[in-house]
């Protein structure tokens, strides 16, 4: 049986842990057609759902990977690219949601963040424009896919 289902929160749609998740769990794959920059992605109606998968390549993802929201409080942190991890044990009825910035380097997206938490940021861009405690936060958690990394200076 799945772990996650799509369902509804106060916005739209998100996925939901509904048997319990351990830190460290892979939660899914996101996997779906490429598509590539030049392909204009402005006018791809779905770019908030597409995955950066390299410098200027992206996958739309199917299935559940689609509706996973973001948040600047996540639960969840990208693995190898293309997977998505538990950062921590998520509890049934928990919506999952990760941190797009840690997966952008694009310098064309923008998404105003609504996710309630206290260390929301209001607008979500591009890993490169985190604080750089946070940077070094996910770095430390391997949560950076190294296509974004290439412009960051190393850290300790
Ligand atoms: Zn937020």
């Amino acid at each position: 049986m799945d772990k996650i289902a799509v369902g509804k929160n106060k916005y739209g749609l998100g996925v939901f842990c509904i048997t319990a998740l351990k830190k460290g769990e892979r939660i899914l794959d996101f996997s779906g057609p490429a598509i590539v920059f030049e392909y204009p992605l402005s006018q791809y109606q779905n770019e908030g759902h597409a995955v950066q998968v390299g410098y200027d390549s992206y996958i739309v993802p199917q299935g559940h990977g689609y509706y996973v929201n973001h948040s600047c409080h996540p639960n969840a942190i990208i693995e190898a690219v293309t997977g998505l991890a538990a950062l921590r044990d998520i509890d049934p009825g928990e919506e999952i949601c990760f941190d797009y910035s840690t997966g952008m380097d694009e310098d064309s997206w923008t998404m105003r963040c609504l996710c309630g938490s206290p260390h929301c940021r209001g607008l979500i861009k591009d890993f490169k424009y985190l604080p750089p405690e946070l940077q070094r936060r996910y770095l430390q958690l391997n949560a950076v896919p190294p296509f974004v990394t290439v412009d960051i200076p190393k850290v300790a």
